[in-house]
């Protein structure tokens, strides 16, 4: 996620410019899709929280087109945590304590357009036993760039579940397509391939149900990098959250529905029709679920406040055996 606010005077001149590529999403609606049949989850609890590790921002046309170029947007690098009575799983990590040093092998011409800032890794914002006390910590990533991976070696032995076609094009990238291979190229990591072997969920084909239960969903959505995904949470009280990852910078890619800018898209997403099919489907979900809560990896005016580290999301208090 770039930080272009440098170069926005050259932005200014490009509207004309990028009005000839302009690349409209059409809306497919909702009735054109196959829903499936959503179970209650089942989960006794969940507890949930988004953690900002680094902040950034962009104007607006950058994020979506259509979208003002004198708009400066709030953006983030996150980690959500979803504590669940069989385990904490950790959904992108945000930048972690060594991106300093990782940034480094950031292509030079790139550098300049991702700055970022950073707040504070994971590792030393949450004491994740008390988040979660006794449950084992598992990463799963939206995908592997840079602004998503780079906290896992602060992690060692935990295991980090992402398909085998996304870990298969990091590694190819090394650094290049978003990648740094210094954040994955520890030989100690613990790569726990993910194949969506469940059946249709929602208005998506295939699914993978990480614990069983209904609460915890992971979702292919094409397009963005080889192996991108996106995750469900649905708390028992029925609230539903989903984290899309970079498939869109910002909500209103999803409810207009609308690309990244022009040159942009084409830099960031590997297959932009692939994309476009993402956005659309997102945008028919909303049609269907105007209650689901979005979450762009990105966009900090779609987190709910009351969800942004320290707070927490509980929707049925979360008691787990060595809480008393
Ligand atoms: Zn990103």
């Amino acid at each position: 996620m770039p930080n272009l606010s440098a170069f926005r005077p050259i932005f200014l001149f490009m509207p004309f410019v990028l009005a000839a590529c302009a690349n409209p999403v059409e809306t497919r609606a909702a009735s054109s899709y196959e829903f499936a049949e959503l179970a209650a989850p089942r989960a006794a609890g969940i507890r949930l929280t988004v953690v900002i590790t680094a902040r950034t921002s962009a104007p607006e046309a950058i994020l979506f087109e259509g979208g003002n170029w004198l708009t400066e947007r709030p953006m983030a690098h996150s980690a959500v945590l979803v504590c669940h009575r069989d385990g904490l799983v950790m959904f992108d990590t945000g930048l972690g304590r060594q991106i300093d040093s990782q940034f480094e092998d950031m292509p030079l011409l790139l550098k300049p357009l991702l700055s970022y800032e950073v707040t504070s890794p994971v590792a030393d914002q949450v004491d994740l036993d008390v988040f979660c006390p006794g449950r084992p910590l598992e990463i799963a990533l939206s995908h592997m760039h840079w602004d998503h991976a780079s906290a896992i070696e602060d992690f060692p032995d935990t295991p980090v579940f992402v398909p085998d076609s996304e870990l298969a094009s990091a590694r190819q990238s090394g650094n290049g397509h978003g990648y740094l291979a210094s954040q994955f190229d520890d030989p100690d990591i613990d790569w726990r391939g993910l194949d969506f072997t469940g059946s249709a969920y929602r208005n998506y084909p295939s699914s993978l149900d990480r614990f069983g239960d209904g609460s915890v969903v992971f979702v292919p959505m094409d397009g963005h990098s080889a192996g991108s995904m996106g995750l469900f949470v649905n708390m028992p009280d029925g609230q539903s959250w989903f984290f899309t990852g970079d498939t869109s910078w910002s909500l209103d890619g999803f409810t207009r529905p609308a690309h990244k800018n022009a040159i942009i898209r084409v830099i960031v997403d590997r297959d932009v029709a692939g994309v476009e099919q993402e956005l659309q489907r997102v945008h028919a979900l909303l049609e269907r679920e105007p209650g689901l809560v979005v979450i762009p990896a990105h966009d900090f005016n779609a987190y709910p406040p009351e969800a942004i580290y320290p707070r927490v999301i509980e929707a049925v208090e979360l008691r787990m055996p060595d809480e008393g």
